[in-house]
């Protein structure tokens, strides 16, 4: 037997006691063909299959919406990799966001960071509100929840690292609390990666991926994904998938599995840069604040400690620079390896401003209160060299930064 066959792909329970993220990343999910020995399963882009007689196809599958060989192939994976007994994907991270709230019986509340993805906030309080869930945002989820509960809260929604601040959850003091009231807890893993985090071992209930970011890890796809222990879930979410149909291709699933094989090396390198920008942006003068879980001065570091893989700080940074929104513009289109753009955990760096570009939706009194200031910097480390980016980030920052006194003033907007 080889390390592709059934240990790794139908693990009896989870965690795999056996094998490590590296080895579970190239071979879960990813038998050889049987037929033919090819080590790298086919892209099987027939929508549907044959049956030998009514209601006996030949093999596993019937219509390609309902299932297919790439999908069961990098749910497998993802399966595997956040420590779940089950994953399902969808045709994108939002898509995995509206179908879980969409499980959700009429009437019932929701209780979410504040700041959230802003998709994510945008479907909370546009369309879920339409069948009748209403969201209640908290900037101090730890502290509150205990009093936000009502006796229809269903669901607690967590980002950690949060977007784009950074801030953290302590999952398993708000998954102790949330099932003393069999309320389900979801946590948003985008900004860490599986490699990084693993909310369902913290007592989340289910995990949710935009696999656009660091799962596909290169910026060609856009997809979604979730995973989860309970075979309650199971049906429920997957009865959905079928019935709502927003699922991924087959192409774009075989291509987020080959993306996926290399997170622990991606995730590593991203980490690593990050941690070397976060140290210089802390140590200059033109910046004023800047938000980091890897740097010790960040205010709830004691949590990556305890959640993140050695305590690594992702991949992900932010940070406010000095002369308001004007330099934050400024520096964004200064960069020369760091491309302006939204999205993020691709191979390439990227820059983006927040309050302009992704949580422009967002209300600035919002915003605000959040942290999401229009001097703020959202920083995605890709995996170049980390000394080219430094360089980089630096001479941007020598070009773009204003004088102390230009701090929130107003003279851009
Ligand atoms: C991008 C993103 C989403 C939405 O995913 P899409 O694939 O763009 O629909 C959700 N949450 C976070 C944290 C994200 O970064």
């Amino acid at each position: 037997m080889t390390l592709a066959e059934n240990p790794i792909d139908t693990p009896p329970r989870a965690p795999s006691p056996v094998y490590q993220f590296g080895t579970l990343a190239v071979h879960a999910g990813s038998p050889h063909d049987p037929v033919t020995g090819a080590v790298i399963e086919p892209i099987s882009l027939s929508t549907t299959f044959a049956q030998t007689s009514v209601g006996q196809p030949v093999g596993l599958y019937e219509y390609s919406r309902s299932s297919n060989p790439n999908r069961d192939n990098f749910e497998k994976a993802v399966a595997a990799l956040e420590h779940g007994r089950y994953a399902l994907a969808f045709s994108s991270g939002s898509a995995t966001t509206a179908v879980i709230l969409q499980s959700l019986a009429v009437g019932s509340h929701v209780v979410s960071i504040s700041d959230v993805y802003g998709g994510t906030h945008r479907y909370f309080t546009k369309v879920a509100l339409t069948h009748d869930v209403d969201v209640t945002f908290t900037p101090t989820l730890e502290v509150d929840i205990a009093s936000l509960i009502r006796p229809e809260t269903k669901l607690i929604w967590i980002e950690t690292p949060s977007n784009p601040t950074l801030s953290l959850v302590d999952i398993r003091k708000v998954a102790t609390i949330a099932h003393e009231k069999g309320i389900l807890v979801v946590v948003d893993n985008t900004f860490l990666s599986p490699y990084v985090q693993n909310p369902l071992d913290h007592g989340a209930d289910i995990v949710m991926h935009s696999v656009t970011k660091y799962i596909n890890g290169h910026s060609d796809v856009v997809m979604g994904a979730c995973a989860y222990n309970s075979p309650e879930l199971h049906e429920r979410l997957s009865f959905l998938q079928n019935a709502i149909g927003a699922v991924p291709s087959a192409f774009d699933c075989w291509l987020a599995h080959r993306g996926l094989k290399t997170l622990h090396l991606r995730a590593t390198q991203a980490s690593n840069n990050a941690t070397a920008i976060a140290h210089a942006l802390e140590a200059s003068d033109k910046v004023l604040l800047v938000n980091y879980p890897g740097l010790d001065s960040h205010k709830q570091r004691h949590i990556a400690q305890k959640q993140h893989r050695n305590g690594m700080g992702g991949g992900m940074l932010s940070f406010r620079i000095r002369g308001g929104q004007e330099a934050a513009y400024k520096f964004c289109q200064e960069t020369k390896i760091f491309t302006l753009a939204e999205s993020l955990g691709g191979v390439e760096s990227l820059v983006e401003v927040p309050g302009s570009m992704t949580h422009a939706g967002i209300p600035k009194v919002q915003r605000e209160e959040a942290g999401v200031f229009d001097d703020l910097v959202r920083v995605s480390c890709g995996i170049e060299d980390g000394e080219d980016l430094l360089r980089d980030v630096m001479q941007a920052l020598e070009k773009a930064a204003g004088p102390a006194k230009a701090v929130n003033g107003n003279g851009s907007a």
